[in-house]
């Protein structure tokens, strides 16, 4: 077994520096795949390394709200550029240190890609307006301004895209930042700030403070210098930070859980259908904030599609994600496992069907790791736990539908309001749905996941306090508007007075 002598040990990194612990303490990062495999050891940071990070990012942030937005696109198109060289080498240590297949870990390392050149290119842009005065000789527009240090808090279900998703256009924006990643994967977030660093971004532009939500975040949360927060995770967690910002006016970004659903109506392509419903509730061992943890299926073809469905999910090969023929990883730790084991019995006790799955995997390799079955329950009732809760796991609820109008009713009957799917033939039909699905992501014919960095990202209702992540909707929560008048008339001019 590994040992902590052997691991390699991850420092904060503040003001430029990887510097010693305050505390001394350390914790362990294995693998979910095999928690015999040390990834690391990271620092469990206290309030007093906050602070320093703190006091960094804002002295840094002095120069870097000066230093022209084209020029720190430059910089964050050299670190896209290294990440690229480094896709594969970091995908693996994301598969390492979360679980996920690497072929999935690619794709988290290129939308930490997407992103960076994505902001890098808003250099050049960060469009405002300007605009006529109502009044002669006066000149009117509108420009976005910095707001100063953010503090960002990380899920670690996609270790290098979400925080690529805070990170670049806050730093794009000339904000600095404060970056505490999840204990479970720190790892990733090592890698994005490394590629930062090289391609020039100045000492405490970017800091890291590895260590809890409890200790590290709620320091974060309640850091009077820190007047930005960006948070993904839970919604209970989220409903914390939104009341320990509030007192001071703090802005603040929440991008929370989901309940997320496919519908599958009569005229769908069965086949099309199926794939979307293995890729979307099992992809990531469902531990996507977007994974299709719902499927509400028409009565007409409810049969034949949980046939196929439950049949292609027996077919799923669970194990190591580094390995080749591996569809389905771990969960992320011993908890998460633990929670989707209670899962499968609330909803036995409920009186779902169990159609496949439903136990933790064991023996050989498996005992290594957090392993579960890929899990179907048939015959849901929408108002049960199992179709209600975010399980975050490999757990699919599927629901017999009437007809679309009890559909959108089962879609929206929840209370989050992330990502929701229609797989229909009949463009009548696509189109209600996309109006009516009250969620902030609606795909047709696809599953629920599979979001582009170009296009806002975000939820209703308990996914989300009204914001968006990536595309042009970040630049708008790491910027305020600043208006300005320039007149000159060289006499007072009154708005709505003198232009009468
Ligand atoms: P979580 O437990 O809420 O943790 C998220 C982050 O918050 C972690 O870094 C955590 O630290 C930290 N944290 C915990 N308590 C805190 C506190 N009191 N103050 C400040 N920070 C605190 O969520 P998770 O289990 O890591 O992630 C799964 C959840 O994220 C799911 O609900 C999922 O739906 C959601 N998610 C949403 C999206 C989206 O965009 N809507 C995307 C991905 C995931 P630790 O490292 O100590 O836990
Ligand atoms: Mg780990």
């Amino acid at each position: 077994m590994a040992t902590a002598v052997a691991a390699k040990v991850f420092k904060n990194f503040i003001d430029g520096e990887w510097v010693e612990p305050r505390n001394g303490k350390a914790y362990e990062n294995r693998n979910p795949a095999n928690t015999d495999e040390l990834i690391g050891m990271f620092v469990s940071s206290t309030e007093e390394e906050v602070n320093q990070a703190v006091d960094a990012a804002k002295e840094a942030y002095k120069k870097w709200r000066l230093v022209p937005a084209p020029k720190r696109g430059e910089i964050l198109f050299r670190a896209a550029e290294l990440l690229v060289e480094r896709k594969e080498e970091y995908a693996k240590d994301m598969t390492r240190e979360m679980g996920k297949v690497l072929a999935e870990a690619r794709g988290d390392v290129q939308e930490a890609i997407d992103m960076t050149y994505y902001m890098a290119g808003e250099g050049r842009r960060l469009f405002g307006q300007t605009t006529p005065s109502e009044l002669p000789n006066k000149f009117a527009m509108s420009v976005r301004q910095s707001i100063g240090v953010c503090g960002l808090i990380t899920p670690w279900n996609f270790p290098m895209a979400i925080p690529s998703w805070k990170i670049m256009p806050a730093l794009i924006c000339g904000n600095t930042v404060v970056i505490k990643p999840a204990q479970d994967t720190p790892l990733s977030v090592y890698h994005l700030v490394q590629a930062l660093m090289e391609a020039g971004a100045p000492a405490g532009v970017v800091n890291i403070v590895s260590g809890s939500g409890s200790k590290v975040g709620v320091a974060l949360t309640k850091h009077p210098q820190v007047p930005v927060i960006s948070f993904t995770g839970s919604t209970a967690v989220g409903r914390v930070i939104a009341e320990a910002c509030a007192p001071d006016f703090r802005h603040y970004s929440l991008e929370m859980g989901g309940k997320n659903i496919i519908l599958v109506m009569e005229d769908a392509n069965l086949d099309l259908a199926v794939d979307g419903a293995i890729w979307g509730g099992f992809g990531t061992t469902g531990q996507r904030c977007t994974a299709a943890s719902r499927l509400g299926v028409h009565k007409a073809v409810y049969k034949e599609f949980v046939e196929r469905f439950v049949e292609r999910a027996k077919a799923l090969r669970v194990g190591d994600g580094l390995d080749a023929t591996t569809d389905v990883g771990p969960c992320i730790n011993e908890s998460q496992l633990k929670t989707v084991m209670e899962y499968v019995e609330i909803g036995k006790n409920e009186g779902a069907k169990l159609l496949t799955g439903g136990k933790r995997l064991q023996g050989g390799a498996y005992d290594k790791g957090w392993f579960h079955e890929p899990t179907i329950f048939g015959n849901c009732n929408p108002k049960m736990r199992i179709a209600q809760e975010e399980i975050f796991g490999p757990v699919v609820s599927v629901i017999p539908i009437e007809n679309l109008e009890h559909g959108l009713e089962v879609a929206n009957g929840v209370a989050y309001g992330l990502s929701a799917s229609i797989y229909t033939r009949n463009v009548n039909r696509a189109f209600q749905a996309t109006r009516d699905l009250y969620t902030g992501i609606v795909y047709v014919n696809a599953p629920t996941i599979g979001a582009e960095t170009h296009l806002p990202f975000g939820g209703t209702k308990h996914t989300g306090n009204g914001h968006r992540e990536a595309a042009i909707a970040a630049i708008d929560f790491y910027t305020e508007w600043k208006t300005i008048y320039m007149d000159y008339s060289d006499k007072l001019q009154r708005a709505q007075i003198d232009n009468s």
